[in-house]
């Protein structure tokens, strides 16, 4: 990418940043994925319990790798090889964690947060249960208004993300949200995170990559 392309999406990062700290999230822009790593493991204390939900970019990142090497106890849903029943069991115990990890749907520059769920259980961790909360989401998640955080959840994550799963949405036949009826939605609850909740303390980590979907 040409270096004039990385210091405007840093100029975006820098300022959006700004917005969210004026709304309490502890907030921090990072250049790479290597170094939004190095920055999570400073966040995460070694010992601490750290809960996840599906996430791409965190994927992507490799941090669990990292903090499994490292000795924390990590719980993840997705584990490969997991049953429904324990995994149901995951995502319960998530909300007693020390630290709950997450990537995010959409960041407006005016500091805002929003996410999309289908089960709910990775939204409704972002508000209460875990002792704190992290949102990590590269430099493709800005939007400029509440609107388009709306349409980029519809029309780009959603539809994207329906056919990585393919799951059985119109999305994830022909790439276009038609608000759907389907079983298989999963576009079921909007969390829209303007401050910190009250009893979560909340970090905004912005990495200078395009990350997830
Ligand atoms: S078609 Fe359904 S699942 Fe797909 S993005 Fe629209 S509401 Fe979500």
């Amino acid at each position: 990418m040409h270096k004039s392309q990385l210091w405007l999406q840093e100029r975006h990062l820098e300022r959006t940043a700004d917005a969210l700290r004026n709304n309490h999230f502890e907030t921090y822009v990072e250049p790479t994925r290597d170094l939004a790593n190095v920055r999570l493991l400073e966040l995460i204390s070694p010992g601490e319990t750290v809960g996840f939900a599906g996430s791409i970019t965190l994927n992507e990142i490799g941090i669990k790798h990292f903090l499994q090497e490292r000795g924390n106890i990590i719980l993840d849903p997705f584990h490969p090889g997991l049953s429904k029943a324990d995994s149901l069991r995951i995502r319960r115990e998530i909300f007693l964690s020390d630290v709950f990890v997450t990537g995010a749907n959409a960041i407006v520059e005016s500091g805002r947060i929003v996410n999309m769920d289908g089960t709910g259980n990775r939204v409704a961790a972002t508000i209460f249960g875990p002792k704190r909360v992290i949102f990590v989401a590269g430099v493709n998640k800005l939007v400029p208004t509440l609107d388009a955080a709306m349409h980029r959840i519809y029309h780009v994550a959603g539809a994207a993300n329906s056919h990585r799963l393919e799951v059985r949405t119109p999305c994830a036949d022909d790439g276009f949200c038609s608000d759907c009826r389907a079983t298989d939605r999963s576009c079921c609850v909007t969390v829209i995170t303007e401050r910190p909740p009250k009893w979560t303390p909340t970090i905004v980590l912005l990495v200078n990559e395009s990350l997830g979907l």
